[in-house]
């Protein structure tokens, strides 16, 4: 298993700052690729990843597997939680790897690699066999669909809408929308 330390540099770049979430994520990539028998240097193409935040955590998924999201392999879930499941989609095996809640260091600690070099993988993480039903519009690839929404005349990719009265509607649509007109 590749050691995390030898993607300090390149996660240092990527976001900005050294953190404990840069250095508990590369610790969760790599936990999940090994568990999956892969490593860094793998053909990684046919791994989904799953990304239970939007925070440090995501950038390190990025620096240590170089997937993007515009692959359509991140599937990010705003859950707050500091964990990713990896997918190998030629085989359907999937793991999740969580932080545990129980460490965190103090604001006065300086040597944040120092400290957390102290924790062996299963002091910090929880790994778990999972499954994923992936539905035949999730994979990666070309979009299985594409439906214009009847109100708003924009295109839905790849199954995103939602049947409202026997129509076809995007999610802004359907009532869903994030934003509000101004
Ligand atoms: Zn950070
Ligand atoms: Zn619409």
């Amino acid at each position: 298993m590749t050691n995390w330390k030898e993607y300090l540099d390149r996660a240092l770049a990527y976001h900005g700052h050294l953190c404990s979430g840069q250095i508990l994520g590369l610790r969760v990539v790599l936990k999940g690729l090994d568990l999956l028998g892969l490593e860094p240097t793998d053909n990684l193409r046919d791994l989904m990843l799953f990304i239970e935040t939007n925070r440090c955590l995501a950038d390190a998924a990025y620096v240590v597997t170089g997937i993007t999201l515009g692959r359509r392999r991140v599937l990010t879930f705003n859950f707050g939680k500091a964990a990713i499941t990896f997918l190998d989609l030629r085989d359907g095996r999937a793991f999740r790897v969580a932080v545990k809640s129980a460490i965190h260091p103090s604001r006065d600690i300086q040597d944040l690699v120092a400290f957390w070099s102290q924790y062996p993988d299963e002091a910090i993480l929880t790994c778990q066999k999972v499954l994923i039903p992936l539905k035949p519009e999730d994979y990666p690839g070309r979009p299985l669909k594409r439906i214009v929404c009847p109100k708003c005349g924009e295109e839905v990719l790849d199954g995103r809408e939602i049947l409202v009265k026997g129509q076809a509607l995007c999610r802004a649509c359907a009532g869903e929308a994030y934003y509000r007109l101004v």
